[in-house]
């Protein structure tokens, strides 16, 4: 898939943040590294990664402050946290918290445990990076073979209206903004005007209602637009 997970490591330890960027590339993530919490939140603010895995001892902003900081804006509360922590005590505090982390490891742990957490978090929060098969009423979404099908009909869409369909998909009835369609399916570092998101918008719902079908997508004015 052309669309691929960004993977945010937050870590001060060199070497640890070294072995985990370079595991996390060789599956082929895309990843970005902070050596401490101040970095991670202007990264975070910057490019949002689907994953963030964060130490809980940084010098300065605490892994768990960065976390609480992440979870209480609407922006960024919804990319799943991955804590390390030292001791099993200090998980135990983490929770105690309720920082809202989604996955506590302990060090030391096995990069292959990390890699499989880290997969979990983005089957549950980002089912579209995962090559799952997503199905909104009779529209079917194959993120592995790049297939949309409706009632069974191949739908064709060009690359740029599928990533704008798998968008809506993972979360039908989201509104989502012109601007966070752009982050989304054209990358934060493409200049691309508010109203090109219109014209794809137009060309998917045209390529969905080809056969006569009603239109799925709905325009939710002055917000933007949603599946359903
Ligand atoms: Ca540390």
């Amino acid at each position: 898939m052309s669309q691929i997970a960004h993977i945010l490591v937050v870590e001060d330890e060199p070497a640890q943040r070294e072995v985990l960027a370079y595991n996390l590339e060789a599956e082929g993530f895309r990843v970005s590294q902070a050596t401490n919490g101040e970095d991670a939140l202007l990264l975070i603010a910057e490019d949002a990664p689907e994953v963030i895995v964060l130490d809980w001892m940084l010098p300065n902003v605490s892994g768990i402050e960065v976390c609480r900081r992440v979870k209480s804006r609407i922006e960024t509360r919804d990319i799943p946290v991955i804590m390390l922590s030292a001791r099993s005590e200090e998980v135990d505090r983490v929770r105690g918290l309720e920082t809202g982390a989604d996955d506590y490891v302990v060090k030391p742990y096995s990069v292959g445990e990390l890699l499989a957490r880290v997969r979990g978090q983005i089957r549950r929060s980002r089912p579209a990076l995962a090559g799952q098969v997503l199905v909104y009423e009779d529209i079917q979404l194959d993120s592995e073979t790049h297939r949309v099908t409706r009632n069974g009909e191949p739908v064709k869409l060009g690359p740029t209206e599928f990533r704008l369909l798998s968008t809506l998909i993972e979360k039908p009835g989201r509104v989502w903004s012109r601007d966070q369609l752009l982050d989304r399916v054209w990358g934060r570092d493409i200049y691309v005007d508010t109203r090109t998101v219109d014209v794809h918008v137009g060309r998917l719902r045209k390529a969905l209602t080809a056969n006569g079908d009603s239109d799925p997508v709905r325009t939710v004015r002055g917000a933007g637009y949603s599946l359903g």
